[in-house]
């Protein structure tokens, strides 16, 4: 690949903090709530925003999907030699854990170490002791909020390297590269599962999300992921003549909550540990409906989880009889089934961090994202951190070296595919 130039990594610097900072000011969190995708409209002015730069930067080919909220944008092959297709795909959507409207993002320059104050007026104290990660950053210079919403480094960061990234190769069309598509998508934070990216138009037969905290970090593993809903009939009487008659259906999911493995649970596991986490029981005498979600890596030991669950509601209407329900609902599956098919997407990720001069970490995601249902809709997808840190809350930063950064791993990434 070509050297980069100290000039090259100012316009990088220049461009991913101007950037950034842009996209952090429009609103676009997603909603948890609406029960239809998109769930928000507010992410569709980000949408257009992005459509438009694309042109501005001279992309040749773009889409805006105004129903879905998806923006593609098309660099074709400007090489003769062998090259394969290669997707990058960011989310424009912020979490809805805390407020993304009116974000004042501020650049410190040269971190010090130490507290950082975000907001003198209401006391806003970042502590490096509650956030040991900021000794990470120890001389770089971060990307910041007031202290009273998120950023949305989560996933802008990504968004500004993808951009920047795009404006490069087409001011230097000498680097050769393959065919590149590039999607921007709603909802990643509320379970969207880019579920509305039409993979035929973005027509690459591969893809890379960039998302997560920690440069350098990447992972091609993923949770298998469902819902169990339990739901429990019972049969409410006055307590003075209840005898012989009355069916607590508090009682009763009580008993299938304990049923659960307690250390089994998200707060005693780690690593590839699987779990059940409990998290709504809405109980009456009347009627229970009990919400837990299932987490394995393992596609097996997650398949006896779920007939775990069976063998509980089983036996508790063996118990006192056949009006508990239950039903399964699937969530997300393990990418490693499909991307292993793939081993050179992996590798080539890799790799492109190490040329990058990072240390690559990889380690099994201990969630789901976008990729996890896009390999199995054909379209294999592993993750490259976006490096932001503290992402879903008010201490939510990105360092402007680690998005420069990534566009230089993007970089390395694409001369890798051209052989
Ligand atoms: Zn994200």
């Amino acid at each position: 690949m070509k050297e980069l130039t100290q000039p090259d990594l100012k316009v990088f610097y220049d461009a991913v903090t101007e950037r950034m900072i842009r996209y952090a000011k429009i609103e676009t969190t997603s909603d948890p709530l609406k029960g239809s995708y998109p769930t928000s409209v507010k992410q569709y002015e980000l949408a257009m925003i992005l459509y438009d730069e694309l042109g501005k930067i001279g992309i040749p080919a773009r889409h805006l999907d105004d129903k879905n909220y998806v923006v593609y944008a098309w660099i074709p092959s400007n090489t003769e030699r062998n090259s394969e297709s290669l997707g990058l795909i960011a989310h424009m959507d912020t979490a809805p854990d805390a407020s993304g409207k009116d974000v004042k993002p501020w650049v410190l320059k040269g971190y010090g170490g130490g507290d950082i104050v975000l907001n003198k007026e209401k006391d806003i104290v970042m502590k490096s002791s509650d956030y040991p990660v900021l000794n990470r950053y120890l001389g770089q210079d971060l990307i910041l909020t007031d202290g009273t919403t998120l950023l949305g480094g989560d996933d802008k960061a990504s968004i500004a390297s993808i951009m920047t990234l795009a404006e490069y190769l087409l001011e230097n069309p000498d680097i050769p590269h393959g065919q590149i598509s590039i999607a921007f998508t709603p909802d990643e934070e509320v379970g969207g599962l880019a579920r509305d990216l039409d993979i035929d138009l973005f027509g690459s037969d591969t893809a890379y999300t960039l998302d997560g905290d920690h440069l350098g970090y990447y992972f091609d593993e993923t949770f298998n992921a469902s819902e169990a809903v339990i739901r429990i009939k019972g049969r409410s009487v006055h307590t003075g003549t209840a005898k012989g008659i009355m069916i607590n259906a508090v009682d009763i999911a009580s008993d299938l909550m304990k049923s659960l493995p307690e250390e089994e649970k998200p707060q005693y596991t780690e690593g590839t540990d699987g779990f059940y986490h409990l998290i709504s029981c809405n109980a009456s005498c009347e009627e229970a409906e009990i919400r837990l979600i299932i987490r394995d890596f393992d596609r097996d030991s997650f398949k006896a989880r779920e007939e775990f669950i069976g063998s509980i509601v089983h036996d508790l209407r063996t118990r006192y009889g056949d009006f508990i329900e239950y039903e399964i609902i699937p969530q997300y599956s393990n990418m490693k089934e499909v991307v292993s098919k793939y081993p050179y997407l992996t590798e080539r990720l890799k790799n492109a961090i190490e040329d990058a001069g990072i240390d690559p970490v990889s380690e099994p995601f201990r969630g789901g994202t976008d990729g996890s249902a896009l390999s199995f809709r054909g379209l294999p997808c592993p993750n490259l951190s976006a490096g932001y840190e503290n992402a879903h809350g008010r201490f939510e930063f990105v360092s402007i070296q680690s998005m420069v950064k990534n566009v230089e791993i993007l970089l390395h990434l694409i001369d890798r595919f051209v052989h």
